[in-house]
């Protein structure tokens, strides 16, 4: 009937208008408008792999963390990409914000976090986008766990299903902590976090017991200046491992 099909493209409008918006703003709080994107297919290794950065960093710092991420994947990625500087738009900045107070600098008051699915939607798109097998973020904005709101002020998070991660470099500066700037010391944290949360998309979501590796979990600074930047020998048998299986 007619009049049933002008309904029916009037709802498929509707539909479309809403699934662009959701897309657009990135974040939503059911299970249902949960990360928009199908679960993409098995990885491919060697891959890919991009870097994005929210806020101002040094351009100096994306040479640094590919020349780690190049000595400890060795051969896992074809190209490390600088993906450049997301700018969020007025409107999406303030999208799925909650406002806490802050671990340390309790006197400064409230800030405001953001959850980890806002930056999750971005690099998933840019993922598809620009053909990578993995993304990673790195933001200067504080984070909170869109999987489970009470991690807040994290360092890094990693979606494993659809291969993207983020860093906050928040709270690896020592100015956080009240503590003269240190920039190398700054910059030694963020290329380790990264190398932790790409080691998680490759070996999955479970920590390594040694202190020295790389893949131990960090509570604060302090732990994360103990690990070094490598993988200890068990978790390069692991990547070994998945190097056979992917032939490379
Ligand atoms: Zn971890
Ligand atoms: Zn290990």
């Amino acid at each position: 009937m007619p009049r049933f099909q002008k309904y029916e493209q009037k709802i498929r409008r509707y539909k479309d208008k809403l699934k662009k918006l959701i897309t657009r703003i990135g974040i939503s709080y059911t299970d249902e408008f949960e990360l928009d994107n199908e679960i993409p297919k098995k990885l491919l290794l060697p891959c890919h792999i991009g870097i994005l950065f929210f806020g101002e960093y040094d351009k100096a710092l994306f040479e640094k963390i590919k020349h780690y991420l190049t000595q400890v994947f060795d051969s896992f990625f074809f190209t490390i990409r600088n993906l450049g500087t997301y700018n969020f738009s007025f409107e999406l900045i303030s999208k799925g914000v909650k406002t806490e107070y802050g671990e340390i600098k309790k006197t400064s008051g409230r800030i405001k976090i953001h959850p980890t699915n806002k930056f999750y939607q971005i690099l998933i798109n840019k993922r598809i986008e620009e053909n990578l097998g993995m993304i990673i973020a790195v933001t200067d904005l504080p984070l909170y766990s869109s999987s489970d709101d009470n991690i807040l002020f994290l360092f890094g998070e990693t979606h494993l299903k659809h291969r993207c991660c983020v860093i906050s470099s928040l709270k690896l500066k020592e100015q956080f902590y009240n503590r003269l700037a240190n920039f190398k010391i700054f910059e030694q944290r963020v290329i380790k976090e990264v190398i932790h949360e790409i080691g998680h998309i490759i070996l999955g979501p479970d920590h390594c017991l040694k202190n020295s590796c790389v893949m131990r979990f960090s509570h604060d600074v302090k732990k994360i200046d103990e690990k070094s930047f490598d993988f200890c020998n068990n978790c390069k048998t692991k990547l070994e491992q998945i190097r056979t299986q992917h032939n490379f």
